[in-house]
């Protein structure tokens, strides 16, 4: 393979995209198949949806392939339409699950995660001036979305920054790019220079980068994810990336391009934000609905996290700052000198 050359999705030897429908909103998850020993799946649907399993059974076939020769399953984050089904998998074919620690809690569903899940949402939209039926929706949609996520299933191995992963016959490395989520993890080919991106880098939608505590095992102190994201977003630009085969849509083969975009697009939006406080102070939530008053109501913790992470980055600017009356966090526009 030439390095310097343009590379298609098709070029990669020995890795396959299988398309698998979800339940939600955002419509189809790329998953990939890497031909070898053992033969991987890089990411693999939501568990209790029927047709994405029956879907991925038949790709399998399709290239030559039984389900049950899966030897392993690499999981870039912990999202249901990411890593749901991998319990089951793991369950049927005794694949081994490769992913980050943050990912683990999701998995192995050791303790409470969701009851402290809960505890630390409603406190920070309690915080941000959320309205109680609100809360109670948004704790509603996280219920349904639970469904989807794995029956209980060991991690075989940890993934961390630097770490060799074998697909398809070549040498992989693992990128962590916390943003999207706290714990995600990326299969790069630095010779091609191929990034699996899961959902850090999309083609047709902008990333968000979602509210969650520092590592579900002790989510008691807020990670700031837009800033994280940003961060990760820089330090991908300068990498060189030729294709990135993203976790929903297209391939993207102009990475720098779309990562300009991006970061115009996050400037602009801590604009805009930052001129609803023209007329004074205001909540989280007053923010959000002036921004997305027609948000869907499964879609209000999306608007909320992408409000916050503007708050994060304005008040690293040092052009927000953050006051807390009775419980409640009421933001100022710190005038420019
Ligand atoms: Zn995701």
């Amino acid at each position: 393979m030439n390095e310097t050359e343009p590379i298609t999705e098709t070029q990669v030897p020995h890795l396959y995209r299988i398309e698998l429908p979800t339940p939600f909103p955002v419509g189809n998850v790329n998953c990939y198949l890497a031909e070898g020993k053992p033969l991987t799946l890089i990411d693999c649907g939501p568990d209790s949806f029927e047709p994405a399993y029956r879907k991925l059974t038949a790709a399998f076939e399709a290239l030559g392939y039984d389900l049950g020769e899966l030897g392993r399953i690499v999981i870039t984050h912990h999202h249901a339409d990411h890593s749901g089904m991998a319990g089951r998998l793991a369950a049927e074919t005794g694949a081994e699950i490769w992913t980050h620690e943050y990912n683990v809690p999701w998995l192995d569903r050791d303790g409470d995660l969701w009851g402290r899940r809960t505890r630390f949402m409603t406190a920070l939209w309690r915080q941000g001036g959320v309205p109680e039926q609100v809360i109670e929706r948004m704790l509603m949609v996280f219920e349904w979305v639970r469904q989807f996520y794995s029956r209980r299933c060991e991690v075989t191995h940890f993934l961390q920054e630097g770490d060799t992963i074998p697909l398809g016959g070549t040498v992989w490395k693992a990128l962590y790019l916390p943003g999207h989520t706290v714990g995600m993890i990326c299969p790069y080919q630095p010779e091609w220079r191929v990034l699996l991106s899961g959902d850090h880098l999309l083609k047709h939608i902008t990333s968000n980068a979602l509210i969650e505590g520092h590592d579900a095992r002790t989510p008691d102190e807020r990670r700031k994810p837009l800033l994280q994201y940003i961060e990760q977003l820089k330090r991908t630009a300068g990498m060189g990336i030729r294709l990135a085969l993203t976790g929903h849509g297209e391939p993207i083969e102009n990475v720098g391009d779309l990562i300009a975009e991006r970061l115009e697009f996050y400037r602009q939006r801590a604009d805009e934000i930052l001129s609803a406080f023209e007329d004074g102070p205001h909540t989280l939530y007053e923010v959000t609905m002036r921004l997305f008053p027609h948000v869907p109501e499964p879609e209000t913790f999306m608007a909320i996290s992408e409000v916050l992470g503007h708050f994060d980055l304005l008040e690293s600017e040092g052009r927000l700052r953050r006051e807390l009356r009775d419980g409640v966090a009421y933001w100022h526009k710190i005038p420019e000198a």
